[in-house]
C-alpha cells in the first residue's frame, strides 16, 4: 500500500499526531473488496492487517482540527474527536483518497467524550454510504468494519467498533471557520493553496483561483443536495463541520431514507426544532455555504461573495429537475413542473412509500393503472393524475417499453429502510453478519430485481415504523 501524507505536511497548526488505539479482541468482520482493489489495497496482506488494526503504528497518522456551526451556533474548536486520518492513497481514477478510521480512540479533540464508536453506528454508516454510492450520490465509502469485545457506554453498554472509511477529502467547511474566526490568515491561505493543489487544480489555471474554487464548491454542494432530495435521503446533522469541501456526503449519524413521503420529516430525534427536516435541506445547504464563503471576506469583496453564492440555486434546481425527469420518464421540464408537485401532493396525502411508488411507476405500461391504484386510498385522485401523466408521455412520443427500462435503471427497488438497518444491527450484535451481507448485496445493486431477496424491498412492518435514531453513536 502506497500510503501518502500530504495533509500531515501542512504542519502542527492543522492537526495532532494520533494513532489507532486497538479495541479488545478487535476483528475484521466486513470489508469491501471492490473498493480495496480500486484503491490498490491488499486487505489480506500482513502489513495491511497490522497497520489497520493499530498493531503497527503509522508514521504521520493524525486527527484534524476544525470548528463548525452546530445547529446554528458556532463552536470554535471541534476536530476529529474519535477519528484518525491514516493517510492518503491514489485511486485508479488518479484522485487522492483519504483513509480514515472512525472510533480509533481518544484524540486531543475528544473533549469529554471517549473517542469511540459503537457497532450500531459503524454498521449504519457502512450501509448508508454503500447505498448512497450505488445511487450515484457523492459520498464517503466504507472499506472495512471491525467489531470487538470492548464495551462502549452510551445509553446502555454497547459493542465497541471501528469503521475504516474513505473519501476524496475530509476537509470540512469548519476547517476554514476554525482559522478565520481566530484571525489566522496565514493558515487560512495555506489551506486554500492545499485545496487548490489537491482537489481543484483546474482552478489554478484561471485568473481567480480562489473565487473559481468556491464556485465549484457551491456547485458540487448544490448537486449533492439535489441528489439527496431526489433519492429521499435526509442527512440529519447538517452542521458545517459535517459538510465536505469536496462536495461529498460525510459523517453519517442519525440519517434516514424516506419511506412514507413526508416533506417535513425529521429523522433525527435529537433535532427538536426540525432544523434539518427533509424539505429544509436545500436551504440549509445555502446557509452552510454562506458560513463558508464568509471565511473569505478578507480575500473577496461582498459583491464577489454574493455572486459566488448565486450559483447555488440554479445549479440545484437544474440538477434536481434532471434527476426527477429521469425518475418520471419524462423529457420536458414544462411537463415535469406541471406534474411533479401534484404527484408529490398525492404521495404526501397518501403517506405513500416514495421509492416503491417510483418503482411501480416505472412498470406502468400506459394502460393498466390497477397496480398503482392498489397502493392508494384515493384512487380517483391518483387516476386523474395518471391520465395527465399519460397524455404528457404520449405527447413526448417515447416508446413505453424503452422508457420503462430507463426508469427501472434509476428508480431503486431497494433502499436502506430503517427497520432493515435495525435488524442487521440486532444480528451483528449477536455475532451474525449474514443479514448485513445480504442487505449490502441488494443495496449495492439496488436497481436489479434480486427475486430471492424481494422481502428486503417491503415496507416496514408495524414494529419497524416507530424506531428512533438520535445523535448517540
Ligand atoms: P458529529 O456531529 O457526530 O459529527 O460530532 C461532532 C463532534 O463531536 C466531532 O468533533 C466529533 O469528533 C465529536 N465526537 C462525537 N462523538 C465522539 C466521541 N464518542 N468521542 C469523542 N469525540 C466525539
Ligand atoms: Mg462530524
Ligand atoms: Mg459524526
Amino acid at each position: 500500500m502506497n500510503l501518502q501524507h500530504h495533509f500531515a505536511q501542512l504542519g502542527d497548526a492543522f492537526s495532532s499526531s494520533t494513532s489507532i488505539q486497538p479495541l479488545a479482541d478487535q476483528r475484521l468482520v466486513e470489508c469491501n473488496p471492490s473498493l480495496a482493489t480500486f484503491l490498490g489495497i491488499d486487505m489480506k496482506s500482513q502489513e495491511t492487517k497490522q497497520l489497520f488494526s493499530g498493531e503497527q503504528a503509522i508514521a504521520h497518522s493524525l486527527s484534524m482540527v476544525y470548528a463548525g456551526h452546530q445547529f446554528g451556533g458556532f463552536s470554535p474548536r471541534l476536530g476529529d474527536g474519535r477519528g484518525v486520518l491514516l493517510g492518503e492513497v491514489t485511486g485508479q481514477d488518479g484522485r487522492l483518497y483519504d483513509l480514515h478510521m472512525k472510533g480509533a480512540g481518544p484524540t486531543p479533540y475528544s473533549r469529554r467524550a471517549d473517542g469511540r464508536a459503537v457497532l450500531r453506528s459503524c454498521i449504519r454508516e457502512y450501509l448508508a454510504s454503500e447505498a448512497m454510492a450505488a445511487l450515484s450520490v457523492p459520498t464517503s465509502r466504507a472499506l472495512a468494519l471491525y467489531d470487538s469485545r470492548s464495551a462502549v457506554y452510551r445509553e446502555t453498554p454497547e459493542i465497541g467498533a471501528m469503521l475504516l472509511r474513505t473519501a476524496n477529502g475530509h476537509i470540512r467547511f469548519g476547517h476554514f471557520e476554525y482559522f478565520f474566526y481566530q484571525g489566522k490568515q496565514t493558515e487560512l491561505n495555506q489551506l486554500v493553496d492545499y485545496c487548490l493543489e489537491h482537489y481543484y487544480p483546474e482552478c489554478l489555471e484561471t485568473d481567480s483561483p480562489l473565487e473559481n474554487m468556491l464556485i465549484e464548491v457551491v456547485k458540487r454542494t448544490a448537486r449533492m443536495i439535489a441528489k439527496w432530495q431526489a433519492v429521499g435521503f435526509q442527512h440529519g446533522v447538517m452542521n458545517t463541520d459535517n459538510f465536505s469541501f469536496t462536495g461529498e456526503t460525510i459523517d453519517y449519524g442519525p440519517y434516514g431514507f424516506m419511506e412514507d413521503h413526508q416533506p417535513d420529516w425529521v429523522c433525527n430525534h435529537s433535532d427538536y426544532e426540525g432544523r434539518y427536516a427533509f424539505s429544509r435541506q436545500p436551504g440549509v445547504g445555502l446557509w452552510n455555504l454562506n458560513c463558508l464563503v464568509h471565511c473569505f471576506s478578507k480575500h473577496l469583496d461582498k459583491a464577489q461573495l454574493v455572486a459566488i453564492l448565486q450559483h447555488y440555486e440554479p445549479e440545484l434546481q437544474t440538477h434536481y429537475d434532471q434527476l426527477m425527469l429521469q425518475k418520471m420518464g419524462l423529457g420536458s421540464v414544462a411537463h415535469l413542473h406541471e406534474l411533479l408537485p401534484a404527484l408529490l401532493a398525492v404521495l404526501t396525502a397518501e403517506k405513500a412509500d416514495y421509492s416503491r411508488f417510483f418503482r411501480s411507476l416505472s412498470h406502468f405500461d400506459g394502460v393498466d393503472q390497477t397496480p398503482l391504484l392498489d397502493e392508494v386510498i384515493d384512487r380517483q385522485r391518483l387516476s386523474a393524475w395518471l391520465m395527465d401523466y399519460q397524455v404528457a408521455r404520449e405527447q413526448e412520443g417515447g416508446v413505453w417499453q424503452e422508457v420503462s427500462e430507463r426508469m427501472l435503471a434509476v428508480n431503486p427497488k431497494y433502499i436502506l429502510r430503517n427497520y432493515l438497518a435495525h435488524s442487521v444491527i440486532a444480528s451483528a450484535e449477536q455475532g451474525d453478519y449474514l443479514l448485513m451481507r445480504r442487505l449490502l448485496r441488494v443495496l449495492s445493486q439496488p436497481f436489479d430485481e434480486h427475486e430471492e431477496s424481494s422481502a428486503l424491498s417491503q415496507r416496514a412492518p408495524e414494529w419497524g415504523r416507530s424506531l428512533e435514531v438520535s445523535c448517540s453513536s
